[in-house]
């Protein structure tokens, strides 16, 4: 069998060939250059698998797009206190090259360009390594191949940097820039520069999805709590002044650029990308809007519909046993704050008793850091009503419960060993 993914992102990317609406950024002179037609869609789910369709081998600069992975990397070097010193993270309703601050006197947020000329002051320089070509590598290795910058367009922008530099001088003038705007400006520039295709993107944006993870390498490359803060500005700020409008219709933390791409990561499930170079009036990809309007729709991923949790933890539980003296639960799906708070319940209807309870994990196919707390503190309440506890955990997933609150847990490898071990000592 052949999966229906890339046909189905194959349609989509039909659907939206024949909108000719929009425009070419043309303030960078460079980008009134690309060819208008240009089309891609690319997918990555969270453990690396990558569907592209249409233009995905096209490269084009990453403009805007770059601004969150900037702030992922002054955010994981400098820990987020000392970066929200300097930038905001409230939307600003305004266009992406307002030359505004903050009532506060910080740039308001940090996908704004005041407040991402901020975030690029913010990289610490070593080894006489420039700020952009430190992005350039950072950005390489969530992409897992070497990227490139594009000196023509970064000149091209240069040249015409008007903007760019005010928002710069006004920066140094209320100290919010420490050094000389001109240089910080220009490292910036540079930064947009960066050469990515959708496939790229998604790949690097399927490491925020992930929580920080590349999941091909295995390699944690940024914090959990860094990946946090960068999809929640995403999800507020990322769309330029139609942010709300975003978030409604579409509902997945995302950032998109001038020369028409849009990266959007839904954490713990995907990651997307399109590319069309029209703009609208925003400044967001006219077709890429509207793929990304469609998949959201399509494929149920607007992040306020939320997944109904699991209502099945508990796959079966049975008494069997001399005297259905052994009481087990066969656990199943996913172990979060929902899930434990269901099961805690249940274990509240065990008899205070003698009994042995017999809980298998094996099914359970992720464990979060509060389930596992809450399963464990259920764990220790039972032994105290004086229930002996057996465990089936193969995978050691729980390991460190067989020394919780110094009580030693048996940890068993299969369930029906388990059982036909116990019975057999109690014939
Ligand atoms: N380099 C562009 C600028 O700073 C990026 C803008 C964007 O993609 O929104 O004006």
């Amino acid at each position: 069998m052949k999966t229906p993914l890339p046909d189905y992102l194959e349609h989509v990317l039909d659907e939206c060939d024949g909108d000719d609406s929009g425009h070419l950024a043309d303030y960078i002179p460079e980008l009134a250059n690309a060819s208008p037609h240009r089309l891609a869609l690319a997918m990555s789910t969270v453990d690396g698998e990558i569907y592209s369709v249409g233009d995905d081998d096209v490269e084009f600069t990453i403009q805007s797009m770059s601004k969150p992975f900037t702030y992922a990397y002054v955010l994981q070097q400098l820990g987020i206190d000392e970066v929200l010193e300097k930038v905001g993270v409230e939307p600003s309703g305004e266009a992406f090259n307002e030359i505004s601050l903050g009532k506060d006197g910080r740039p308001k947020n940090p996908m704004i360009n005041s407040g991402a000329i901020t975030t690029h002051s913010l990289i610490p320089i070593k080894d006489n390594i420039s700020s952009a070509e430190i992005l350039r590598q950072f950005m390489s290795e969530l992409a897992g191949r070497e990227l490139c910058f594009d000196d023509s367009v970064y000149h091209s922008e240069i040249k015409t940097a008007y903007r760019n530099l005010s928002i710069g001088y006004m920066l140094r003038t209320v100290g919010i820039l420490e050094t000389d705007p001109v240089d910080i400006v220009n490292g910036y520039i540079r930064q947009c520069s960066i050469l990515v295709t959708v496939k790229d993107l998604v790949r690097m944006g399927s490491v925020l999805a992930n929580g920080g993870v590349d999941a091909q390498t295995g390699k944690r490359l940024l914090n959990r709590s860094v990946v946090r803060q960068v999809l929640s500005v995403m999800m507020s700020c990322g769309m330029y002044d139609a942010a709300g409008d975003w978030l409604t219709t579409v509902g997945i933390p995302a950032k998109s650029g001038v020369a028409g791409g849009i990266l959007g990561v839904l954490p713990g499930q995907v990651s997307i990308a399109a590319f069309s170079p029209k703009l609208d009036e925003h400044g967001n990809s006219v077709r890429g809007i509207d793929m990304m309007e469609r998949l959201s729709r399509d494929m149920g991923l607007h992040l306020m519909e939320g997944t109904p949790s699991a209502q099945t933890i508990v796959q079966s539980h049975y008494r069997t046993g001399q005297n259905a003296s052994l009481s087990v639960y066969v656990l199943r799906g996913v172990l979060k704050f929902t899930e434990a708070e269901m099961l805690l319940r249940i274990f509240q209807r065990e008899p205070v008793d003698q009994s042995t309870i017999i809980i298998d994990l094996t099914q359970i196919s992720l464990i979060h850091d509060v389930g596992k707390r809450m399963f464990l503190e259920g764990v220790d309440r039972l032994i105290d009503d004086g229930h002996s506890l057996l465990l089936v955990d193969p995978e050691q997933r729980l390991d460190h419960a067989r020394t919780h609150k110094d009580r030693v847990l048996h940890v068993y490898q299969d369930l029906d060993d388990l059982l036909e071990q116990k019975k057999g000592h109690h014939n």
